[in-house]
C-alpha cells in the first residue's frame, strides 16, 4: 500500500484520492486519481460524445437536462448530507446551494434553442442581395475546473450552460470536494447513459493542468486569481478561450436611508454564510456616519449569535485558517479594533464570527480575499466616499447596496459584475443574470444569455437571393458599377451639406 499526506492536502493512496471531513477527518469517499493520459483518454472519449450529444438537438438536449434536474431535485437531501459530509459546508446551506444549480440547469435547458438556435438577421443597404444567418454552434469539449466552496453551484453554472450549447464536458473538481463531483457525473449518467457527455477526471492541481493542455475545445474555470493565470497561460499555448471566474473582495455601501436592520442580518449572512468561503461573500462594509454606529451595534448583536460547529461550519483548507489569522492580527495589529471576536477567533478548524473596525484602507483584511467568517466597517462620509472605497481594489466581482433614493445609482457606479440592492448575493440565484467579475474576478460570464453564449461560437451565413446591384466583390465590376458604388456610399453616408 502506498499512502501520502502532503499536510494540508487530501490523502492520495493506491491512485486513489481520500477526501475527508475538515471538522471530523471521516472519510467521505475514494476517487481515482487521473494521470496525463487518462485526461487525454477522457478527452478523446468526450469528443464522441460530443458529436452524439449536439445530434441530440435542442429539444433532445434539454428532455435530459430536465431529467437530470429531476434527479437532482429528487436527491437534494442527499446531496446536501453529502456536501456536508464531505466540505463541512451545513446540509441547509448545501440544500441552498443545490437549488441554485437546479435552477440553472432547468434554466440552461429551456433558454438554450432561444439564446443560441438558428435565426435570420436583417441585411443592409449594401448587401441586400445576401440574407445573414447567424447561429450558435457547440466548441465541442469544454473542460470545466471549479473550486471546493461551493462544489454544486460553481462548476454547474458552467456545465449546464456547456451541455446546454451542445458540448460535452470533462469536469476537474477540486481535490477537496472531489466525491461531490463525482456525484454530479454519476447523477447525470443515470440520465444519459449513452455516451460519456459529462465525466469527471480527478487529481491534485496538476489534474487541472493537464485539462487545459489536453485539447479541450473551451476551459471554464473557478478558483483564486492566482491559479486563474496559471490556466490562462496553459490555454494560451494552444489558444484555448477561456473563463476566468476568480476571486473577490465584495463590499456592501450602507447609505444614509437603508433600512439598518435588513443591512446588518444581509451583512452578517452575506459574510459569513458558508463560514465567509464564498466568491461573492461580503467582506468590507461602508457605512456612512450617520448609521453607522446603529448598524455596527445591529451587526455585532446578529453575528454574535452564530456558533462555530452549527450556523458556521469548519474552514475547508487548512492553509486558509493561516489567511484568515494574519488578516485579523495585520487589522489589530496596525489601529483597528475588534467589535466582535479578535486574535482568538482562529481555533482549527473553526474561525468565530468576527468584525473588525477601524481598519486602515491598505491592510490585508480590507484589499485582499480573506475567505473567513469576517467583516470589516469603514465609516465613510457619504456615498461617494463609499463608492470611492468599495472601487479601491483589484478584485470586483459582486457587490451590496443598502439604501433607498440613491440605491440603484450607488449600484451602477460599483465596479462589480454583479450587484444586489436591498440583499446580499441575489443575483446568483436569478438564472436569467449573468454572473461573472471584473479586474482580477476574472472575465467572461456564466448564467444567463450570456452565461449560454460562453459555450458556442457565433457562426454568420450569408445567403444569395438575387444578383447584386451594385456588384462590388468581383474582378468583373465595371468602372460604371464602381461610379454607382461611389454614388451610393455618398448618399448614405456622407455628411450633408
Ligand atoms: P484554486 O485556485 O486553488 O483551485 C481551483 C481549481 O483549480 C481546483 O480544482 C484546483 O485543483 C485547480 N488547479 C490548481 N492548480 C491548477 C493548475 N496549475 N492548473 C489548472 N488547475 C489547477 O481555488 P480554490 O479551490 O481554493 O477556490 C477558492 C477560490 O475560488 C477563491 O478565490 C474564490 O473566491 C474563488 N471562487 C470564485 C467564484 C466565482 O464564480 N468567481 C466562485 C467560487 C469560488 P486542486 O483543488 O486539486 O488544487
Amino acid at each position: 500500500m502506498t499512502a501520502t499526506r502532503t499536510p494540508g492536502l487530501p490523502a492520495l493512496e493506491d491512485g486513489l484520492l481520500i477526501s475527508t471531513n475538515p471538522a471530523s477527518g471521516d472519510e467521505a469517499g475514494r476517487v481515482p486519481v487521473a494521470d496525463e493520459a487518462a485526461v487525454t483518454e477522457a478527452v478523446a472519449a468526450a469528443r464522441t460524445a460530443a458529436a452524439w450529444w449536439a445530434g441530440l438537438g435542442f429539444d433532445g438536449r434539454k428532455e435530459r437536462l430536465l431529467a437530470w434536474r429531476a434527479v437532482l431535485a429528487d436527491r437534494i437531501e442527499e446531496l446536501g448530507e453529502l456536501t456536508e459530509l464531505e466540505g463541512g459546508k451545513p446540509a441547509a446551506d448545501a440544500v441552498v446551494e443545490a437549488t441554485a444549480a437546479i435552477e440553472h440547469i432547468d434554466w440552461a435547458a429551456r433558454n438554450a434553442r432561444r439564446v443560441l438556435g438558428p435565426r435570420k438577421v436583417r441585411s443592409r443597404v449594401m448587401v441586400l442581395e445576401h440574407s445573414g444567418h447567424l447561429e450558435y454552434q457547440p466548441y465541442g469539449v469544454v473542460g470545466v475546473i471549479g473550486p471546493w466552496n461551493y462544489p454544486i453551484l460553481t462548476p454547474v453554472g458552467s456545465i449546464s450552460g456547456a451541455l446546454a450549447a451542445g458540448n460535452a464536458v470533462v469536469f476537474k473538481p477540486s481535490e477537496y470536494t472531489p466525491v461531490v463531483g463525482q456525484w454530479l457525473v454519476d447523477t447525470f449518467a443515470e440520465v444519459v447513459p449513452e455516451q460519456p457527455v459529462f465525466q469527471a477526471v480527478h487529481g491534485l492541481g496538476e489534474v487541472g493542468g493537464f485539462l487545459c493542455r489536453a485539447g479541450v475545445n473551451k476551459v471554464a474555470f473557478t478558483g483564486s486569481t492566482a491559479t486563474g493565470k496559471k490556466v490562462m497561460a496553459a490555454c494560451a499555448e494552444t489558444l484555448t478561450p477561456v473563463i476566468i471566474e476568480a476571486g473577490g473582495k465584495d463590499a456592501m455601501i450602507v447609505d444614509a436611508d437603508a433600512d439598518i436592520a435588513a443591512a446588518a442580518e444581509a451583512a452578517v449572512w452575506g459574510g459569513m454564510t458558508n463560514a465567509g468561503q464564498t466568491c461573492i461573500g461580503i467582506e468590507r462594509v461602508y457605512a456612512v456616519a450617520p448609521v453607522y454606529d446603529a448598524f455596527v451595534a445591529a451587526v455585532v448583536e446578529k453575528a454574535g449569535k452564530l456558533r462555530t460547529g452549527h450556523e458556521i461550519g469548519p474552514i475547508t483548507m487548512p492553509r486558509q485558517l493561516d489567511v484568515i489569522k494574519r488578516h485579523i492580527d495585520d487589522a489589530l495589529d496596525r489601529g483597528g479594533e475588534a467589535v466582535l471576536g479578535g486574535r482568538e477567533s482562529v481555533q482549527a478548524p473553526y474561525v468565530s464570527p468576527t468584525v473588525l473596525v477601524d481598519v486602515p484602507e491598505d491592510s490585508a483584511a480590507v484589499r485582499e480575499e480573506t475567505f473567513g467568517p469576517t467583516l470589516t466597517i469603514t465609516k465613510v462620509a457619504d456615498a461617494d466616499e463609499a463608492v470611492t472605497k468599495a472601487n479601491a481594489v483589484p478584485y470586483g466581482l459582486g457587490g451590496s447596496v443598502f439604501g433607498k433614493a440613491n440605491a440603484i445609482r450607488i449600484a451602477r457606479r460599483m465596479r462589480s459584475g454583479m450587484v444586489a440592492v436591498n440583499s446580499a448575493l441575489a443575483f446568483v440565484g436569478n438564472a436569467n443574470l449573468p454572473f461573472g467579475g471584473v479586474g482580477d474576478s476574472g472575465f467572461g460570464r456564466i448564467h444567463g444569455d450570456d452565461g449560454l453564449r460562453e459555450f458556442a461560437r457565433a457562426k454568420a451565413v450569408s445567403v444569395r437571393r438575387g444578383p447584386s446591384l451594385i456588384p462590388a466583390m468581383t474582378f468583373e465590376r465595371t468602372p460604371a458599377q464602381v461610379q454607382r458604388l461611389i454614388k451610393t456610399v455618398k448618399m448614405l453616408y456622407a455628411r450633408k451639406r
